[in-house]
Parts: C-alpha cells; sequence; structure tokens
C-alpha cells in the first residue's frame, strides 16, 4: 500500500466556524513543518497543538493563523503521522492551504482515502469504516447515533460472535473428519448442528429486522397524506412543516447529493417525497382503484390518512381504508371544530388498531397529539431500547439477506439428512459472508469502490 502522504480540506461535523486541512503520510509532519513559522513541530511531542503562521515558502507571505495538532503514528485515525492545520477562515482560505501542501508535496486525497488508510492499516473494520460515511449523512440527532454505535463497533462485534459460533461448528466438523480416531471429540450431529444453526439465523433475522428501522432512519420516513378531496392534506402537510425545523444539510464539505426536504417530528425523519413536499393523493383510489392505489401506496413507511369530522363516512373514506390495509396508518379526524357528522365508531372499527387522532388544523390544534402518535407508531415498544445496534447499510442488509439463506440451505440440509461435511459448505459460506460485512474476506475492488463513496477529506 502506498504510504505516500494525502491532504484534504477536513472540517468536521458540526463545527462549521473552523475549517481544517488534514495530512496524513510520512512525510506529514515534514511538509507542514515546511509551511509552519512558529516553533519547529518536528521536535513536538505527539498529539499537542501550536499556534503559528502559515507563509508561502516561494513569496515569504502570511496566507493564515492557524492552530497545528501534529500527531504521530500509529495512534492516530490512519495509523500514520497526521497533522491538522485548523483555521478560522472561510472556503477561500482554507483552499489556499490545501494548495500550499499540495505546493510542497503532499497529494490530494481521493474520496475517503483517509478512512481506506485507517481499515487498511487494521485500525478500524470495514463497518466501522461505512459508519465514518452514515455519520457524514446522518439527518438527525437518532440516525446519528445509530451510526456513531455503528463506528463503535457494536455492529462488529455482533457479527463476529455470529462467526465464532459458525466457526466452531465447522471446526468441529473437520475434527470428525481429518481425525476419526479422536474418540472423546463428540461427532457433530445433524440435531447438534440444527440447534447451532437455528440459533444464529435467529440472530440474523434480528439483525434485519432492525435493518428496516435503520433505513428509515437515514433516508427518512417515506410519508404519503391521503383523503379526500378538502378533508385538509395541504393544511396538515402546512402544519408539519411549520412546526418542524426542516432538517438542513448545510455542513461544509459534504456530498451534496443527498440534500432532500425532510422534516424532523420528534426524532422522526419524515421525508416529504416531492416539491410540494409530501405526495399528495386526494384522488388516488378514485384514479386508479383500490388494488393499483394499494400497491402505490405499499412503497410509504407511513401513511396519514385524513376525513372530515364535519361529514359523514363516504363509499370513498371506506376505500381509502381498504387501500391501505396492512400498512402503517396513523388516521386524522380532522375538522373537529364543526358539528360532528362522522360515525367515530366505525372511524375506530375500521382503523383496526391504528391510531386514531383528532384535529381541528385550522386552530392548530390536535398537532402534537398526531406528532407524538408519529413518533410512537416508529419508536414503538423494543425499537425504542437506546442500545440497539441498528444495521443501517445497504451492502450490510444484502450479506445478511445471502446469509440468511446460505444458513437456510444448510438448515434443508439438515433435514434431509445430507451428509454433515456436505452441509458444512453452506455453514462455511454463511460465516464467509458475514465476514464481509466486517471486511474479513472482502475483494480489493470493493474495498476501492466503497471507500470512494466517501466524501473528500474523511
Ligand atoms: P385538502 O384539499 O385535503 O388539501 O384540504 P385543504 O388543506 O386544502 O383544506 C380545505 C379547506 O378546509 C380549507 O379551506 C381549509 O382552510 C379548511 N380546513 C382545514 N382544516 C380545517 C379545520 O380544522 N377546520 C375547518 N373548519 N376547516 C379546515
Ligand atoms: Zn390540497
Amino acid at each position: 500500500m502506498d504510504n505516500d502522504t494525502i491532504a484534504a480540506i477536513s472540517t468536521p461535523i458540526g463545527e462549521g466556524a473552523i475549517a481544517i486541512v488534514r495530512l496524513s503520510g510520512e512525510e506529514a509532519i515534514t511538509i507542514a513543518n515546511r509551511l509552519f513559522d512558529g516553533i519547529n513541530i518536528e521536535g513536538v511531542t505527539s498529539h499537542t497543538i501550536h499556534y503559528g503562521k502559515i507563509v508561502d515558502p516561494a513569496t515569504n507571505e502570511v496566507a493564515e493563523e492557524v492552530m497545528v495538532t501534529v500527531m504521530r503514528g500509529p495512534k492516530t485515525f490512519t495509523r500514520e503521522d497526521v497533522v491538522e492545520i485548523n483555521c478560522h477562515g472561510g472556503l477561500a482560505s482554507v483552499n489556499r492551504l490545501l494548495e500550499l501542501a499540495l505546493a510542497e508535496g503532499a497529494r490530494l486525497a481521493e474520496p475517503g482515502e483517509f478512512t481506506k488508510r485507517a481499515f487498511l492499516n487494521g485500525r478500524i473494520d470495514l463497518s466501522q469504516a461505512e459508519a465514518v460515511m452514515d455519520l457524514i449523512r446522518a439527518k438527525t440527532d437518532r440516525a446519528m447515533n445509530v451510526a456513531l454505535k455503528q463506528m463503535d463497533g457494536h455492529l462488529s462485534k455482533l457479527i463476529q460472535t455470529l462467526r465464532q459460533e459458525l466457526l466452531e461448528t465447522v471446526a468441529h466438523v473437520e475434527v470428525n473428519i481429518d481425525y476419526p480416531e479422536y474418540d472423546d471429540v463428540e461427532e457433530m450431529s445433524h440435531e447438534m448442528m440444527m440447534e447451532k444453526s437455528k440459533r444464529v439465523l435467529k440472530e440474523i433475522e434480528r439483525l434485519l429486522q432492525m435493518a428496516k428501522q435503520g433505513k428509515i432512519l437515514r433516508e427518512g420516513l417515506s410519508t404519503a397524506i391521503i383523503g379526500r378531496p378538502n378533508v385538509g392534506k395541504s393544511s396538515l402537510l402546512n402544519a408539519l412543516v411549520h412546526e418542524n425545523k426542516a432538517i438542513v444539510t448545510d455542513i461544509p464539505g459534504t456530498t451534496r447529493d443527498v440534500i432532500e426536504e425532510y422534516v424532523n417530528v420528534r426524532g422522526v425523519p419524515l421525508r416529504l417525497v416531492d416539491t410540494a413536499g409530501i405526495r399528495e393523493t386526494e384522488d388516488i383510489v378514485e384514479k386508479i382503484g383500490v388494488e393499483r392505489s394499494r400497491k402505490v401506496l405499499k412503497e410509504s413507511d407511513l401513511i396519514l390518512l385524513v376525513l372530515n369530522y364535519g361529514d359523514e363516512l363516504l363509499a370513498e373514506d371506506i376505500n381509502l381504508f381498504k387501500a391501505v390495509e396492512g400498512l402503517q396508518v396513523i388516521v386524522i379526524v380532522n375538522k373537529t371544530d364543526l358539528d360532528q357528522k362522522i360515525d367515530l365508531d366505525k372511524v375506530h372499527h375500521l382503523a383496526k388498531g391504528n391510531p386514531v387522532i383528532t384535529t381541528a388544523l385550522i386552530e392548530e390544534k390536535g398537532i402534537d397529539e398526531l406528532e407524538q402518535a408519529i413518533a410512537d407508531t416508529f419508536f414503538a415498544g423494543e425499537l425504542d431500547a437506546g442500545d440497539l445496534t441498528y444495521v443501517s447499510n445497504v451492502r450490510h442488509i444484502q450479506l445478511l439477506k445471502q446469509a440468511k439463506q446460505a444458513l437456510t440451505d444448510a438448515m434443508n440440509g439438515v433435514e434431509q439428512g445430507i451428509p454433515i461435511d456436505l452441509v458444512q459448505i453452506d455453514v462455511t459460506r454463511t460465516w464467509e459472508l458475514l465476514g464481509e460485512i466486517v471486511g474479513d474476506t472482502v475483494h480489493e475492488s470493493l474495498i476501492d469502490q466503497l471507500f470512494s463513496q466517501f466524501c473528500l477529506g474523511k
């Protein structure tokens, strides 16, 4: 692996006022020292910070007042020597610092190259590396916490435990085959194999279950507001947008392609699907029929079904209930300021256990209750537990699904009485697939591709 010195603008999340140029590699300290007008930083203790000026060696002009942090490997993020030049200036000054570092022999880092080095130098595993990327993209505090946990290695530990169990199983079978004369090693029976597989499968399924939650945290809960014309859908949309601070992503140096409109409702990111925000589907059922609209609505993670308190339930309302059966729904009975004509018992019956909230949006009433219902729906029960390891990465989810399949194949083999040494092939495959999540068995090209998705400077 190259250990030439790389440099990039690397400004940490949430510290917009300070800009940082980060250098990593053999020459990091030497290069920085050539630019630095202050003490000789080649002689300083590791992990110390120094005030001084950056001077252009070509012209002797002072470019910037800075604080320089010197960190010697291997106790750094990349395990190489790292220098961070902190300045208070804007983009122009930080760009100038970067240019000077490049002129002195550093190479512009590829996107994700710092993190790639951390991974290749054994500082972090792949799922932690990917968590860095998630962190950059995290849209709410909760999503941020998930990414932080993953970076912390919670997922890695869980996966490694499962791999260990599988490896023990495989090793056991190997011993049976290679040393049949070892009478004291119990022969792996179909029952034992089944029991172990079942346990691991249950854990994989649990992770997949969490994956859905993680995905929503990252990408936002895609939300549709449906209801007959004039019930108050637009009013609801406006209320949600106005009550809640829209999530803006203006972290300098982060990728811009992920910017979408979101509102953060008590930690639940609602994805406002199109420009108007939430898709308005007033006449979707009428237009394309119950069956087809069901298919469209199925793509939503959450449906807000709005009814009119001052009106009787009509056939159209009933059709809406049919179209959303089995989906995640919150029923909103709006316009409670009007005289009641709706049959609320019937609404509750049709809602089939989904929450029913009453609002008078025109008087800004009931919005709190609705927001609480949204939060409760999403963070209900077990998933509210603070210390869950969420799986939020598409690649991880794919691998978990494949691992689940391989293990299921193994279990089917056991059930059909296939010899254990053949069943073992699928168990080994499961072990390999889980290994790809933490980076033990991944290929070079995949690593390149993954890290190139990172933001520059990370
Ligand atoms: P949409 O067609 O479903 O999007 O409904 P709108 O949000 O455009 O609202 C239709 C009409 O109902 C507008 O005139 C709103 O001001 C009114 N409206 C909305 N919420 C309420 C409410 O709680 N009470 C009453 N009386 N009128 C409301
Ligand atoms: Zn409308």
